[in-house]
């Protein structure tokens, strides 16, 4: 089974926190395993996000990481860089293989160095937007919806009109 990681490149406490929060929530929700980041190490959007997977299911890890340089290059496995520079994710995601993934993306100016350590870098469309809209089209191509979290202690019931959450 190929395990999918997202890289978060150097989350800045102050002014990413919510970014960075959506970013792994998308991640989670989109059928990662696990999110990485570098920069500020920020507590408390780790608890925000590991509070999520513990109500909603998992499994889903997210872990600080000192050197976005040395995970990077340490890394086994295809590393994906979304970045508007890129090529078409459409045509990019035909040519990957069975390794495991690790899915960067960047919040301020993202050192040339990560174009140069990625596999690939790949656009979702030619145009800036954002990490967390890259990040969620990236991943609803690569593996699709994900069907059913395990441990999890509350499961929305789809309405037409209305919330159903039923508790487990
Ligand atoms: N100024 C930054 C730089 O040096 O490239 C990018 C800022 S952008 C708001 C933050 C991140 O969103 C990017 O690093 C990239 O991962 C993602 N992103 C934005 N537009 C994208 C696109 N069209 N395709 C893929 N990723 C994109």
């Amino acid at each position: 089974m190929v395990k999918v990681s997202v890289f978060r490149l150097e989350h800045r406490a102050v002014r990413d926190k919510r970014i960075s929060t959506h970013v792994a929530l998308v991640a989670r929700a989109f059928g990662a395993d696990s999110i990485y980041y570098s920069g500020d190490k920020d507590s408390e959007m780790e608890k925000s996000v590991t509070d999520i997977a513990e109500s909603w299911g998992g499994p889903f890890t997210i872990e600080h990481v000192d050197s976005y340089r040395k995970f990077i290059k340490d890394f086994k496995g295809e590393k994906l860089h979304l970045t508007m520079y890129g090529l078409p994710y459409k045509t990019e995601l035909k040519q990957l293989d069975k390794q495991d993934k690790l899915i960067i993306v960047g919040g301020g100016k993202v050192p040339f160095e990560v174009y140069e350590m990625a596999d690939r870098n790949i656009a979702v469309t030619s145009q800036p937007h954002s990490e967390v809209a890259a990040l969620g089209i990236f991943l609803e191509h690569l593996s699709g919806e994900k069907k059913g979290f395990k441990n999890a202690k509350q499961v929305i019931t789809p309405q037409d009109c209305g919330k159903k959450v039923v508790e487990k």
